[in-house]
């Protein structure tokens, strides 16, 4: 019997035809220092990405690798903005287990699908593991003063910590802020962006000290959460389906008011461009100048930050991705 949610989200498919510690820490921790300076070197973007992601598909599932190859394919024959190649590195089970339980990493090796929109393919704890390294690799690079964004596949920001759901297998975007404030971070915001309510990171984030995560989302839609705010840290902004562009943008901005009153001294992005316009799984009403300006007000807070895609379903997501980072660049 599929969740209210599910079925929710397969309704949005076939009406748009897609398819459907005792010792003290601070003697013995490494000691990061946050000083943010963007370098008269840095003025391209990196881009940690590996093509092999887009190796898993699913006849009519919206989740299409070849969005993916064409994102890549764009970016590597534009001029405007100059990009450095990255690829994701490793992730550890020690890193991956402060967000997730030990049963659902074993989980993820079990040859049976975990929901109606999130299948199991061969080798997708692989593919997860890889998504969730450039998720730290782009943290890395952040904390460098470097500007990144994670172009990787599967996205994560659904993931709770004990269950794959919404195309989602490992939260990347949780197992990087527990990274980093595991790791000397002792402000980290979340902005999430995406059109559907990041439930996973809500949820793996709830509470903690030192983390605040902030989402803007369409409401009520996929997975169905995300109507108020949550614990003590986390905040909700849930957008009516029907509103205008004018007021989706104003609450986008509110959001980031909110965030900025939160003083962060790091920004972890989750980057899903589904609230496009043309995107075909829900009613979103951004158009492209929109992810510009998010890409440039973000930049604009003067802390690391980093992006990682999360969803984008419309055949103008490469567009899209490639005007969010030149408004992170301001090109
Ligand atoms: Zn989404």
């Amino acid at each position: 019997m599929p969740t209210p949610a599910l079925s929710s989200l397969r309704e949005e498919r076939e009406k748009n035809g897609a398819g459907a510690r005792l010792r003290p820490p601070r003697l013995t921790r490494p000691k990061f220092v946050f000083i943010y300076v963007r370098s008269w070197l840095n003025f391209c973007v990196k881009i940690i990405t590996d093509e092999r992601c887009a190796g898993y598909s699913y006849p009519g599932h919206p989740e299409r690798p070849l969005r993916i190859l064409a994102t890549l394919e764009l970016l590597r024959h534009q001029t405007e903005l100059p990009v450095e190649w990255a690829e994701p590195g490793r992730v550890s089970d020690a890193q991956i287990l402060r967000a997730h339980s030990a049963e659902h990493l074993a989980r993820l090796n079990e040859p049976e699908d975990f929901d109606a929109d999130t299948p199991f393919y061969e080798n997708i704890a692989d593919f997860a593991r890889a998504s969730a390294a450039a998720a730290l690799a782009a943290l890395t690079a952040a904390r460098n003063g470097e500007s990144v964004f994670s172009l990787m596949r599967p996205p994560g920001h659904h993931a709770t910590r004990d269950r794959a759901m919404g195309f989602c297998y490992l939260n990347n975007i949780a197992i990087a802020v527990l990274e980093a404030a595991a790791t000397g971070a002792k402000r980290v915001a979340v902005f999430d962006f995406d059109v559907h309510h990041g439930n996973g990171t809500e949820t793996i984030l709830l509470n903690r000290p030192g983390v605040a995560f902030f989402s803007i989302h369409l409401y009520p839609f996929y997975p169905g959460t995300g109507s108020a705010n949550a614990g003590n840290n986390c905040f909700n902004y849930p957008v009516e389906p029907g509103l205008p562009r004018q007021d989706y943008r104003a609450t986008l901005a509110r959001a980031l008011d909110d965030l900025k009153k939160f003083r962060p001294d790091l920004v972890a992005v989750s980057a899903g461009f589904d609230a496009y316009v043309r995107d075909p799984l829900v009613q979103g009403v951004l158009v492209a100048d929109d992810f510009y300006w998010l890409g440039q007000s973000l930049r604009a807070l003067g802390v690391p930050m980093f992006s990682l895609l999360e969803g984008g379903y419309s055949r103008d997501l490469p567009e899209l991705i490639f005007t969010y980072l030149k408004g992170v660049e301001e090109k």
